[in-house]
């Protein structure tokens, strides 16, 4: 994008990533199937090298995040990238409460001695920069997947940086209309587009994102030579969900924003963690580094057996792991076997496009039939 007057987000969101708009064109950038190109400056193209479908994709997710992207077979897979941008036998400060398959992606690199993960608090800045010391790399995410708990990205980045550590931020959460992680400091924002960024629960990819060239070249390097690629037909999809994302995001998050307050006092409910309720621990500090407290819950009930009565009597809602999609989707994350550490009756939500008042009329009969299967939940003490 670069003619015509400077374009906020929900419009680039739309418009970036069209091709050259040449007569007869398509409007929309087809899926282009095919393994192999014409000659081009001297080379015969393969498609693990590059597919136009993803580039129009990276086109759009670049411009959002300010930056180069690199698409990639799924989220982990942009992770997985990232985490091989530092030699063997770095350490990389994590949270200790990231997304289960980063936790498992980071064990697995520590059991095999690749790398040396140090899982921190990351919403305590001085202990997070101080388990930096001699790091390779500071993996951020925020919120964090499921606790929601906010770390202070531009402190961070800037604290670790000086140390001479890379700097990556999970953005799946936030997404870029809402969070630039590389504005804030930052090296790379990755993303799992399987959520928010494709919106409809029917797609599996991921991206890295860049403002330093160099990063991005060894971004890609490395998708080539591992074969991490996202399918055409998948890039088109995510592609095809970017452009609705700005439109689902205000209204999914609209509706976390009233959910939010009315399970905050529901007497079944222990805790609710929601950036966006001004006594949640991480309001300030969202408010300063994000343009909206997004769309996702965590809501604690008083234990396993409430949080999974819960769980299993919605019916517009979708009990289901994953989440980022037009529809409102629910799961007890400790039942994971590496979120043993989330508290047993925690239920992350991710709030969808549905009427609000339908959502409400699910979730709080849901949680009447968990009290009345369980008792003694209803009347909890809230910890606020
Ligand atoms: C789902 C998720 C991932 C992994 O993405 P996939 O596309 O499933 O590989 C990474 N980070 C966060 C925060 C996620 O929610």
């Amino acid at each position: 994008m670069t003619a015509g007057p400077p374009q906020r987000p929900e419009t680039v969101a739309i418009r970036v990533g069209r091709g050259a708009g040449r007569p007869g064109d398509p409007v929309n950038p087809p899926v282009t199937f095919a393994t192999v190109f014409h000659e081009e400056d001297g080379r015969l193209g393969y498609a693990r090298e590059g597919n136009p479908t993803w580039v129009a994709l990276e086109e759009v997710l670049g411009a959002l995040e300010g930056g180069e992207a690199v698409a990639f077979s799924s989220g982990i897979a942009a992770i997985d990238a990232t985490l091989a941008l530092v030699p063997d036998g770095s350490a990389v400060v994590a949270p200790h409460d990231a997304y289960a398959g980063t936790r498992a992606l980071l064990d697995d690199a520590g059991r095999r001695g690749r790398l040396e993960p140090r899982l921190v608090d990351v919403a305590d800045t001085d202990a997070t920069l101080e388990a930096c010391r001699g790091a390779g790399l500071l993996f951020l995410e925020s919120p964090t997947n499921p606790m929601m708990a906010i770390p202070d990205l531009a402190a961070l980045a800037a604290g670790a940086r000086e140390q001479g550590l890379l700097v990556a931020v999970d953005n799946t959460f936030a997404t870029p209309l809402r969070q630039r992680p590389l504005a804030l400091g930052a090296d790379v924002a990755v993303h799992s587009a399987s959520k928010l960024l494709s919106g409809h629960s029917d797609v599996v990819l991921g991206a890295a994102v860049t403002a330093d060239a160099g990063l991005a070249d060894r971004l890609r390097e490395y998708r080539t030579l591992r074969g991490a690629i996202p399918g055409p037909m998948e890039a088109w999809l995510v592609l095809r969900g970017v452009r609705s994302l700005p439109v689902r995001l205000d209204r999914a998050e609209a509706n976390a924003q009233e959910l939010a307050r009315r399970f905050r006092d529901h007497r079944a409910v222990v805790a609710v963690r929601y950036p966006g309720l001004a006594d949640d621990p991480g309001h300030e500090r969202a408010a300063r580094q994000t343009t909206g407290p997004g769309t996702m819950l965590a809501v604690e009930l008083a234990d396993a057996a409430v949080a999974d009565a819960f769980c299993a009597a919605v019916q517009v809602a979708v009990h289901v792991t994953s989440l980022g999609g037009i529809e409102t989707s629910l799961e007890r994350r400790a039942r994971q076997p590496l979120e043993a550490h989330v508290p047993p009756g925690l239920v992350r939500i991710s709030i969808g496009c549905e009427h609000v008042e339908d959502l409400w009329a699910d979730l709080e009969a849901a949680l009447e039939t968990a009290v009345r299967v369980v008792p003694a939940s209803g009347d909890v003490e809230p910890r606020r």
